[in-house]
């Protein structure tokens, strides 16, 4: 098959590669799509830990066509999503329902091969039936939804609530969609591209700030006089971080969604966070929550199909980091059979 592999940082090559089997325990899946990630892009560029050389993609879903000894819960035929992170199950951490800080936790697109190829095997507790009213290449959104939904658990929206979302990404239109559903009366996104503040309207944001052209801070105190109660930074840059604190009201929360360069830091008063009770909070991966996020897809709570920009072979690889690099993709789909 042919398989888009990093071989190591700033390399990425397409290979001829044996397919792989099903093993004991193993669903072997026929990929339809595998979405582009940040992630992926850390990893092609170093800065994310990762096997190498590794087939990435770890935003997919696809047909079983092939299932491994002792699997009894799938069959061939059937249509699944994939949760990528696999814990250990035996770890402190994973017998405190901790499972995302699993200290042996493997990865599926960063220590095992992902999806950016034809097939891929996957153990039978990472794969998730699919309802038929969501689709393959809706599916292919189930890890990154998943994601959001425990970040917005994490900021504990409530019915009423003002929220903003710094960013109109993938991620930040995903949280538009999750925050109205969680019962956020008011959303304001700040996002400089105007192509994705028309899809954060799309999805439901009441008001889009341009945050080169306008001051976000003085739309948000007209919009809610104190700010809001979270503000989500949905980036990944420091200068969104530090903004999220200047933008909640006093006992808000701030949630830190995007991820930053592990080196990055930013300057925050500790009396502000004293004098103004702020809560800071982080989210990290999606745990016990991909069944919400195929029930939310497949109730039409979220839409995904907005989402999808391009649509590339697994030899378009080093265009699609460009192309993601670039912010002028929203989601790119790598679909092996193009
Ligand atoms: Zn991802
Ligand atoms: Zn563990």
């Amino acid at each position: 098959m042919r398989a888009a592999v990093f071989c190591e940082p700033g390399i990425v090559k397409v290979e001829d590669r044996v397919a792989p089997v099903a093993g004991p325990g193993e669903v072997l899946l026929e990929v339809n799509a595998c979405g582009v990630c940040g992630t992926d892009r850390h990893v092609y560029e170093g800065s994310y830990p990762a096997r190498f050389p590794v087939i990435p993609g770890h935003e997919f879903a696809g047909t079983v066509a092939a299932v491994g000894a002792g699997v009894t819960a799938f069959a061939k035929g059937d249509r699944i999503a994939v949760d990528p992170n696999i814990p250990c199950s035996k770890c402190r951490f994973c017998r405190a329902g901790l499972v995302h800080f699993c200290t042996d936790q493997r990865a599926i697109g960063l220590q095992i091969d992902g999806g950016f190829a034809p097939m891929a095997s996957v153990p039978e507790s990472q794969a998730y039936k699919l309802p038929d009213s969501v689709t393959l290449d809706q599916a292919a959104m189930v890890e990154p939804l998943a994601c959001a939904v425990h970040g917005i658990d994490r900021a504990r929206i409530q019915p009423g609530a003002s929220v903003a979302i710094l960013g109109a990404g993938a991620i930040g239109l995903l949280m538009i969609q999750l925050a109205r559903a969680a019962g956020a009366s008011t959303i304001v996104v700040s996002e400089p591209r105007e192509s994705r503040r028309r899809l954060a309207v799309e999805f439901g944001a009441d008001v889009t700030v341009d945050p080169r052209a306008e001051s976000v801070e003085e739309i948000l105190r007209h919009e809610t006089e104190f700010g809001v109660d979270v503000a989500i930074e949905a980036v990944g840059l420091p200068t969104t971080a530090r903004q999220a604190f200047d933008l909640v009201r006093p006992a808000g929360t701030v949630l830190i969604f995007g991820c930053c360069d592990p080196n990055d830091e930013i300057s925050v008063r500790p009396y502000d966070i004293y004098r103004r009770e702020l809560t800071v909070v982080g989210t990290f991966v999606n745990p016990f929550t991909t069944d919400r996020a195929i029930k939310m897809l497949a109730s039409g709570q979220v839409k995904v199909e907005p989402l999808f920009s391009h649509r590339l072979g697994v030899d378009q690889m080093e265009q699609a980091m460009a192309l993601h690099g670039s912010g002028e993709s929203i989601k790119i789909l790598i679909d092996p059979t193009i």
